[in-house]
């Protein structure tokens, strides 16, 4: 299910979040958290969609940490972008980086999804979505704005 953000599927418009800034952080560690007890298997949660290893593999940004389940150093973030407002632009993943600053210049109001994926067990899960488009210009960056743990 997209709500816990496991599983991430780039065909469909992930759930649409309430907040400007939703930290997937927790639920990420409880599912590893039920990984390591017993109660998800593998196959559970190294399910990425086949478009989303691909955009891993080609153009995800490498994440300087090992893999939470196979500890390889196979990680990789890809960002999506989804709204009404990018029209066929929804559901596209943000490459290179500097596209989406366009995106924020050109349009009101879309969702940014970062998601984790590793490239070689298939491990996915949703790190971070957060709203931003040209209505949210001049404020400051919102992904240094939540830190905690
Ligand atoms: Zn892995």
């Amino acid at each position: 299910m997209t709500l816990s953000g496991r599983s991430f599927d780039p065909t469909r418009p992930p759930v649409s979040t309430t907040g400007p800034v939703v930290d997937y952080s927790l639920a990420r560690r409880s599912t590893l958290e039920a990984l390591r007890g017993g109660r998800l298997a593998t196959t559970d949660v190294c399910d990425a969609h086949p478009e989303l290893m691909r955009a891993g593999k080609n153009i995800g940004e490498e994440v300087p940490a090992p893999c939470p389940v196979c500890s390889h150093e196979t990680l990789r973030w890809v960002r999506y972008v989804y709204g009404d407002d990018l029209k066929h632009n929804s559901g596209r993943v943000v490459y290179p980086t500097d596209w989406l600053h366009e995106l924020m210049a050109n349009y009101d109001q879309f969702t940014c999804y970062i998601v984790e994926v590793c490239t070689d067990c298939a491990w996915n899960h949703l790190m971070r979505s957060y709203v931003t488009g040209r209505k949210f210009a001049g404020r400051p960056p919102l992904r240094e704005r939540k830190q905690q743990g």
